[in-house]
């Protein structure tokens, strides 16, 4: 009787517990993402200087190499990313870069393509000039008040335009659902057609991809994980917009969506963001997330944490309108009242005044802020995606042995390894490296040497398919000695033939 009694007791808890409104006790709730060993491991190897190198190579601070070409990428601006203008090239950066990293064209690395403008009518909102200097918001209301003679469109005179897409297959029960990790790739000022930095919009969020993409190839993931390159952003969301639409299937299918959109402007320093988490249970999961992974990695954010009055002017909010759970990521835009335990901002405000301006450059932007943010983002999705391990285990272990005339390499092969890639470099193990060989055994003898030479080494085990690899393995390095016995003619003069060829 007295058992039966506790036990009642404990079911009215559990019941009482369950049916608390998560939105209520976010701040409070329990951890929707716990620690995770590989994962701590991970943000500890993500840099300020990699993050610092893509937002100058997509703000147009650094010149790049786009197919061997020194450019600068002085616009992102949509209506100039698609029509080979020289000093607009960021999507063809893009993809280059993606490629390097060992993303398959057409297979992890893919496009879509969408039309632009979606709407049939040509428009004022359509019309508008960036030299206009309207906000989004202001667009809006400008429409409403002052459209007249709307035209139409002929589908002929539309444009094309893409979002890139990364796809890290998931190894998991849950492999064919989705965590998406979105940023918009483009960009707009008071002069986008020639110059639109916007390092913080969205360089900020730009870069935070490109180190999940760098990084996330390590690990195995339960999920499948898809970072999505949205353009069209500046116009209304036209970039997500036509994702969701043209992707119907895959809506129910997504776990969560964490938005990153612009931030790292910190003027006061206080490491204070803004997390829009909006009102639906399954956006408040992924906020939730986002916190625990601040905490739990000691990150060093505070943050406004807003459900209701959340921002919609980013492409977090196509998902919302399609149900799916999503968060964005920003500055900390507005001020929100410090008596709100929700907010943790202080009640202060930190808007960037550069904001869609051409002086939206890395300089006013703080790093740590930048940097830590970053870092919750990669983190909150690696989460999210239920993390299973390294890809094989662990890293190769190499092993350099001399011989008369090469140099043998051997490791022990890695469970689920595909290929492994050979690199050499001859400086230091730290020096620039190039990929000699591509094998599928656990051995590579290199013939190519001139003796007397240092030579060092490195591997890497890859799984083609999914992306999923290695890292590198232990530098090893090798000096074949020249041969001992008496020289002879012909082997003094065949290496200067084979050199002189
Ligand atoms: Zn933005």
């Amino acid at each position: 009787m007295k058992k039966t009694r506790l036990v009642l007791v404990l079911v009215l808890f559990v019941l009482l517990f369950s049916f608390v409104p998560i939105e209520v006790t976010a701040q409070n709730s329990a951890q929707v993402c716990g620690p995770d060993g590989d994962i701590s491991t991970m943000l500890a190897q993500i840099t300020q200087t990699s993050v610092e190198k893509w937002l100058r190579d997509f703000s147009g601070e650094n010149s790049v190499l786009i197919n061997g070409v020194p450019r600068t990428i002085k616009t992102r601006y949509s209506h100039q990313l698609f029509v080979n203008n020289p000093n607009a090239m960021a999507y063809d950066y893009l993809h280059q870069e993606l490629l390097k990293l060992g993303y398959v064209e057409d297979v992890t690395l893919t496009d879509h393509s969408y039309n632009y403008p979606k709407s049939n009518v040509l428009t004022e909102e359509i019309l508008i000039q960036p030299d206009d200097e309207l906000s989004y918001l202001e667009t809006e209301q400008s429409i409403s008040s002052q459209l007249s003679m709307p035209q139409a469109i002929s589908p002929d005179d539309k444009a094309v335009w893409k979002n890139k897409i990364v796809t890290i297959p998931g190894h998991g029960p849950n492999a064919d659902k989705f965590v998406l990790m979105t940023a918009h790739l483009d960009s707009t000022s008071n002069a986008a057609n020639t110059l639109a930095p916007g390092a913080e919009d969205n360089g900020s969020g730009v870069s935070a991809l490109m180190e999940a993409a760098y990084w996330l190839r390590f690990y195995k993931f339960d999920y499948t994980i898809k970072l999505i390159f949205f353009t069209g952003e500046e116009q209304r969301l036209e970039g997500s917009a036509a994702y969701v639409a043209n992707h119907p299937e895959e809506m129910g299918k997504i776990l969560g969506v964490v938005n990153l959109d612009m931030f790292g402007y910190d003027n006061d320093q206080d490491m204070c963001i803004e997390l829009h988490v909006g009102e639906m249970a399954s956006s408040n999961i992924v906020g939730t997330c986002f916190t625990d992974v601040n905490n739990n990695y000691n990150l060093g954010l505070s943050h406004d944490y807003i459900t209701t009055g959340a921002i919609w002017a980013s492409d977090h909010a196509s998902f919302w309108n399609a149900g799916v759970g999503a968060i964005e990521i920003l500055e900390n835009m507005d001020a929100h009242p410090a008596s709100n335990p929700a907010y943790g901002c202080g009640g202060r405000k930190d808007e960037n005044p550069h904001y869609h301006r051409i002086t939206d450059t890395i300089d006013k932007m703080y790093m740590p802020a930048t940097f830590a943010t970053v870092k919750a983002g990669v983190g909150t999705v690696a989460s999210l995606a239920n993390p299973m391990g390294k890809c094989f285990g662990g890293d190769p272990v190499l092993k350099a042995t001399t011989q008369e005339e090469s140099v043998l390499l051997t490791w022990q092969a890695l469970a689920g390894a595909e290929t492994y890639n050979v690199y050499r470099g001859t400086a230091t193990c730290q020096g620039a490296m190039t990929q000699i060989a591509q094998v599928t055994t656990n051995s590579f003898e290199d013939t190519n040497i001139q003796f007397d030479r240092n030579y060092f080494y490195k591997i890497e085990a890859v799984d083609n398919e999914t992306v999923c690899r290695s890292q590198l393995s232990n530098c090893a390095i090798a000096k074949v000695p020249t041969p001992q016995e008496p020289v002879e003619m012909f082997d003094l003069f065949l290496p200067l033939v084979i050199a002189g060829q």
